[in-house]
């Protein structure tokens, strides 16, 4: 059986994560990468996340509860929105960097990518700053259900060859690969 996923809290800053003692693993990626949808499908519900319709509108930070591990993954602000301001995404990615480097109870950062698109410049950017900062990187691809299988593994090859770790491929959908990222996330969170 998955782990149960409840939401505990809204940030509206990150230091308050910064601080919290329990183990994390953050959940990033670009605006509209179908990261609501796959946080409602490890939750096996249809409304915990607010997906949205609006692409780039969510920019507090949800800490959903794993039990019974007792740890929490943290949906991060999606990333990349074309039409933020530039000082607000200055800003945002201040504040996520200083999270990734800070934060000691930080375990991974899953790294959500679309299976449809070549390994994009904002997410290399984003995995590279975080392995030069030691921190794990559980790469994850999502909307698997929109492409071909061939298309899948050419993209999970391209970024093993990035990364060193071959993504899990998932779909919020039909819930493809679901239970091997909890697995993998509850092994990142307490090994
Ligand atoms: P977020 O901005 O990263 O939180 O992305 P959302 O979860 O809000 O999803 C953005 C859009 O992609 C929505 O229209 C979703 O219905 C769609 N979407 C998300 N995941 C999937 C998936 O696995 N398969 C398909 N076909 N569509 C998806």
């Amino acid at each position: 059986m998955n782990p149960v996923l409840t939401l505990e809290t809204t940030a509206y800053t990150l230091e308050q994560l910064i601080s919290l003692p329990e183990a994390q693993i953050a959940l990033a990626g670009r605006s509209n990468v179908g990261k609501s949808s796959l946080i409602n499908a490890l939750a096996g519900r249809k409304k915990l996340a607010k997906v949205s319709s609006t692409p780039g509108k969510t920019r507090s930070v949800n800490y959903y509860r794993v039990t019974p591990h007792d740890f929490y993954l943290v949906d991060l602000p999606g990333y990349g929105y074309a039409r933020a301001s530039h000082t607000e995404r200055e800003k945002w990615a201040r504040l996520l960097e200083r999270y990734l480097v800070e934060c000691a109870s930080l375990k991974a950062l899953a790294l959500l990518l679309d299976s449809r698109l070549e390994p994009q410049k904002l997410d290399k950017n984003l995995a590279s700053f975080a392995r030069t900062n030691g921190l794990n990187i559980v790469p994850v691809l999502t909307k698997a259900d929109k492409c071909s299988q061939r298309e899948r593994a050419n993209r999970q090859n391209e970024w093993q060859e990035l990364l060193g770790t071959r993504p899990i491929v998932t779909s919020s959908s039909n819930r493809y690969g679901i239970d091997n990222l909890w697995r993998a996330l509850v092994e990142t969170a307490v090994p």
